[in-house]
């Protein structure tokens, strides 16, 4: 819901609209004012409203008072004395609020009738016009887009108070309105609804009131934090040429770590977000102890031979518990999840009695709790339910919900900007001239990026141009929380990004000692993380499943983890040298991994055919039918374990 707030009361004090419209309802009294007021950007008539009410109301001397203009109002007086008003002068609100004006007077130093009277015409013309999207509080049920609701800035006054101080040019007000939108905007989800939970039908309330110290809490703006990765992040050891894949990841781990904010989200919106912080268990899972099985209950076990139990009356079924006690020695029908009753503590299958109107019948010997399970036999209460790091998959979010929990403290989604540099790209789908090709490998990243889940940003196509790729550099930083650049990220004269990032000071060339490889070009454009990679596709996408994904995964605040491949039979032969590792593009037929026939790395066919990657190890190898070899899928390496 977005949430709108305004800063005069939406409702006069008690007994007004009554006297007013005839009906106690405040909106009456919007749609009162907006019938008759006329608002115009020199002029409008609130003094003769004012006055119209006072007379319409009997006395002509009140409830409200004050006048702005140089003319006399019939009915609207210019002071409080000789004053008579029928209604309290202020609204409950109000007396609580210490500071609060009362709504009545229209004119004069702090004066807000006037306000009052001009604002809630305008509020009604927009209910009016966008009837079923707005609620308004605490007047309406909150289940609409938008929700107007009633605030007081003055409630943080302390808090706008050091704000101010730190910031001595900023404006007041502007500071009153970005407190209370942070306060608020902070607010976790069940204290909120404190917040909104008020009776005051008539009225309307200040939200918030009663909830100060709550509210001044979160709305203190972040303290000073350094920057999430270190400007070194990225760099290797001195001397080093070429790494292993290994090293590589080893070095990636220990300069990563989370970049996004994190905030409290209901868990039927945490799918796919990352726990920033452990979810402990708000209750036992199952949070009684319960049959497991349709049959019958009773106490104890149960030695070898016949038994007959006399049968209690009543049953247990799950959501329907029994509330007696059932007598030693009895049984009772139970089904599965009922909660066991008070004298029963192990269950038979329905299966295995047979069973008359008074009594059930069953062989020996039966365990004493079978067929039940143990309250906390899955989590225990205060017990760890997700770690820390987690991204929350479906079978979390039952684990979370059937633990209790009702929000989660997550990061906020990665954004990830992506482009691709050459000028001899067109984009997708657009006619390519002689000379040219279809950007491939944007679509190809920005696919695999919503596959893990982040969002994304597409800087499009770069040229070959220094300004313009340092400019789509300075635009993907500001809007990206990491970037991904692809092709140029060599050494030769085209090659621009690595020359950009070499000159700002904040490029590493990692010569990866894997195929297919070329460099991996890393560095921080304006705090952001850049992936510089190669411009061939399988390259660009070899590097971002094997270095790039584990590396924003933990950007993006999951904990660090690499995929788990399987081992499965080969069903190809292969030699190759020791030096570095490989990468062929698999799939696995018949429980055995299959590689695509040509390793040339401009063959994206391959890519597509493939459903994962054999890793071969540095060291020379020499593979024979029905050997042994990892085999990871793609997906596995966009999740990691
Ligand atoms: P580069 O790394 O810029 O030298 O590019 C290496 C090879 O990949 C060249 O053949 C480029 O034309 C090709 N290439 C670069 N970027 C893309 C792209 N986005 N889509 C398809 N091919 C590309
Ligand atoms: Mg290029």
């Amino acid at each position: 819901t977005l949430c709108i707030g305004f800063d005069f009361p939406f409702g006069y004090p008690a007994g007004f609209a009554r006297a007013l419209t005839g009906t106690n309802d405040p909106l009456a009294v919007w749609r009162w004012l907006a019938d008759r007021v006329t608002d115009t950007p020199k002029a409008n008539n609130r003094f003769d409203v004012a006055a119209e009410v006072n007379r319409a109301l009997g006395s002509g001397q009140g409830p409200f008072w004050g006048n702005g203009l140089k003319r006399d109002i019939a009915g609207l007086p210019r002071r409080k004395d000789g004053y008579r008003n029928p209604f309290p002068d202020m609204r409950r609100a109000e007396r609580q609020a210490k500071g609060t004006f009362t709504c009545w007077q229209l004119a004069g130093a702090g004066a807000v009738g006037s306000q009052v009277i001009m604002g809630l015409p305008v509020l009604a013309r927009l209910r009016q016009r966008f009837q079923s999207a707005i609620a308004v509080w605490p007047f309406e049920t909150l289940d609409c887009p938008v929700a107007f609701v009633e605030i007081w800035p003055s409630l943080m006054a302390n808090a706008v108070r050091s704000e101010c101080a730190r910031r001595p040019d900023a404006i007041k007000d502007a500071v009153q309105v970005e407190l209370v939108a942070r306060a608020l905007s902070n607010l976790p989800v069940e204290d909120l609804s404190k917040l909104l939970d008020v009776a005051a039908p008539e009225e309307g309330w200040i939200l918030g009131l009663g909830h100060e110290p709550q509210l001044s809490l979160r709305a203190k703006p972040k303290s000073l934090q350094p920057p999430p990765l270190r400007n070194d992040c990225f760099a290797l050891p001195a001397g080093v040429e070429w790494i292993p894949a290994a090293t590589a990841l080893t070095q990636l781990e220990q300069g990563m770590s989370p970049v996004t904010e994190v905030e409290r989200l209901p868990i039927g919106h945490a799918l796919n977000r990352v726990l920033a912080e452990d979810l402990l268990a708000n209750r036992s899972n199952p949070p009684h102890p319960n049959s497991a099985v349709d049959g019958y209950g009773f106490s104890g076990a149960l030695p070898p031979g016949d038994h007959v139990l006399p049968l209690h009356p009543g049953r247990a079924a799950a959501g329907v518990p029994y509330e007696g006690a059932v007598p030693p020695g009895h049984a009772l029908r139970i089904l599965t999840g009922a909660v066991l009753p008070d004298g029963i503590d192990t269950v038979v299958l329905e299966e295995d009695v047979s069973k008359d109107d008074t009594s059930i019948a069953l062989r020996g010997p039966v365990k004493q709790a079978a067929n039940t399970r143990r309250a906390g036999e899955d989590v225990v209460q205060a017990g760890m339910a997700l770690p820390k790091g987690r991204r929350i998959g479906p079978a979390d979010l039952a684990l979370a919900a059937v633990t209790g929990a009702v929000d989660v403290l997550v990061h906020r989604k990665l954004t990830v900007a992506v482009m691709s540099t050459g000028d001899e790209l067109v984009a997708p789908g657009a006619p390519a001239d002689r000379g040219q090709i279809n950007d491939a490998n944007r679509p190809m990243l920005l696919g695999l990026l919503a596959e893990m889940g982040f969002e994304t940003v597409d800087i499009g196509i770069v040229p070959d141009s220094r300004p313009e790729l340092q400019s789509a550099l300075d635009r993907a930083a500001k809007e990206a929380d990491a970037i991904l650049t692809s092709g140029g990220a060599s050494a030769g004269e085209e090659d621009h990004v690595s020359a950009l990032l070499n000159e700002a000071g904040a490029m590493q060339q990692w010569r990866i000692a894997v195929k297919p490889g070329r460099p991996l070009g890393l560095g921080l454009w304006n705090n952001a993380p850049v992936f510089g990679l190669p411009g061939n596709p399988v390259a660009a996408f070899v590097c971002t499943l094997v270095f790039a994904a584990p590396a924003l995964r933990r950007l993006a605040g999951q904990s660090w983890s690499l995929p788990e491949g399987v081992m499965v039979p080969a069903a190809f032969e292969k030699r190759k040298k020791a030096g570095r590792g490989e990468y062929l593009r698999a799939r696995i037929r018949d429980g055995r991994a299959e590689v695509f026939g040509s390793e040339g790395s401009g063959r994206i066919s391959g890519l597509s055919w493939a459903d994962g990657l054999v890793e071969l190890p540095d060291a020379a190898v020499e593979i024979k039918k029905g050997d042994l070899v990892r085999y990871v899928p793609y997906a596995s390496f966009l999740t990691g374990t």
